[in-house]
């Protein structure tokens, strides 16, 4: 990772620090695989799938190499193909699209309230077809979806629900794990995510046996028997050193979620009377922060502003999906999506992960406080 240039004092994110902190149980781990020569679909991997599939409660857990895959992998678990046409949130990272794409689907986009960024279970339900064969709900930004009204839609009209929760590791729904209240629930173990490998990871967590079994197959070239190729599948496995450095992680995971929480309490009490819509957390959840992200009309200004008092911001996402080049020419880039469009001009993520100190954050205030659009 290359340093960040001097001028930046609150940086957005620091791997680093937190690499530091773990380094020796890290390297320990690590020096763990090299000596036992098994690097693809040994213990390691069954150990993390075991301890992941407990953490968020569901009975099953298959590790594949990314949460793109995941998502891909889950959704042709679940049955969608060809013909199919899957609803997706107008507001998301890309790859909640691409998934549908590559597991042969169509992506639908159902725009997101402006207010929560998520999607109102009326506006879903309104753009249900004939074609539609799943929704695919992104507990975005570290807040997890309602679940419940989407599950409801999905039982009426016989949808697969497949849950995107790369950014949600150890997010709560009505006092259950965000991991096995769906069909399937797909998992990013990207070093940024609140649980992240030290390269590219992924799963599927589900309480169903035969979408694991079928996520197993399709992650390992459509075989689960050597030689023998049922059906057209991938190669996407988590190896072995990336589930032996997620475990020394998972080990992490809540008092890094922890940290998280309480810079999110700092932010929203220090920030209350800044001009700035806040994020808010409704009362049936537990959100685990993956991000902090405010929103304003003068964003552009408000970025420039905290970049010159040496703060880092992103923005998740300054272009929405069906704006994207790849997916011009589709019926998608027509789509008339407000919020997504709105969003992309408003959100801006403040810095924020297990590695922020309290006097880093104070920067961030002070600089936040001191802009005048
Ligand atoms: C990160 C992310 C993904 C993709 O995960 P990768 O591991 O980077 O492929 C999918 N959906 C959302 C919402 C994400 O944040």
């Amino acid at each position: 990772m290359t340093r960040p240039p001097a001028r930046v004092r609150v940086p957005f994110m620091d791997l680093r620090s937190l690499h530091v902190e773990l380094r020796d149980q890290l390297a320990e781990a690590a020096l763990g695989v090299l000596d036992s020569e098994r690097v693809l679909l040994g213990p390691e991997l069954e150990r993390f799938e075991q301890r992941w599939a407990r953490v968020v409660g569901a009975p099953h857990g298959v590790g594949v190499a990314s949460g793109l895959d995941a998502l891909t992998l889950g959704l042709q678990a679940l049955g969608v193909g060809p013909g199919d046409e899957v609803l997706v949130p107008s507001h998301t990272f890309v790859a909640t699209w691409l998934a549908v794409v590559h597991a042969g689907a169509t992506p639908v986009p159902v725009d997101v309230s402006v207010e929560t960024g998520v999607w109102e279970p009326d506006a879903v339900a309104a753009a249900i077809g004939p074609r539609t064969r799943a929704l695919v709900p992104v507990h975005l930004y570290g807040h997890p979806v309602d679940l419940d009204p989407l599950l409801g839609l999905a039982a009426r009209h016989d949808l697969a629900v497949l849950d995107d929760a790369a950014q949600a590791h150890g997010a709560t729904y009505r006092g259950r794990p965000v991991g096995g209240l769906t069909a399937a629930t797909a998992w990013s173990f990207y070093p940024g995510k609140n649980l992240g490998a030290l390269g590219d990871g992924g799963a599927v967590t589900t309480s169903d046996p035969q979408v694991a079994q079928r996520v197993r197959s399709l992650r390992n070239y459509g075989s689960t028997e050597k030689y023998v190729h049922a059906e057209i599948g991938w190669n996407s496995r988590l190896d072995e050193l990336q589930a032996a450095l997620l475990s020394v992680k998972l080990a992490h995971l809540d008092r890094h979620n922890a940290r998280r929480h309480a810079s999110a309490l700092r932010y929203g009490e220090a920030l209350a009377d800044s001009g700035l819509v806040l994020p808010v957390v409704a009362d049936w959840a537990t959100a685990v922060w993956h991000l902090y992200v405010v929103r304003t009309p003068h964003r552009d200004a408000l970025r420039a502003h905290l970049a010159a008092h040496g703060v880092e911001t992103l923005v998740h996402y300054p272009v929405p999906p069906h704006r994207q080049p790849a997916f011009a020419g589709t019926a998608a880039a027509d789509a008339h999506l407000p919020a997504a469009d709105r969003l992309a001009c408003e959100v801006l993520s403040l810095p924020m992960g297990p590695h922020l100190r309290d006097d880093q954050q104070d920067l961030v205030i002070d600089a936040v406080r001191s802009f005048r659009p």
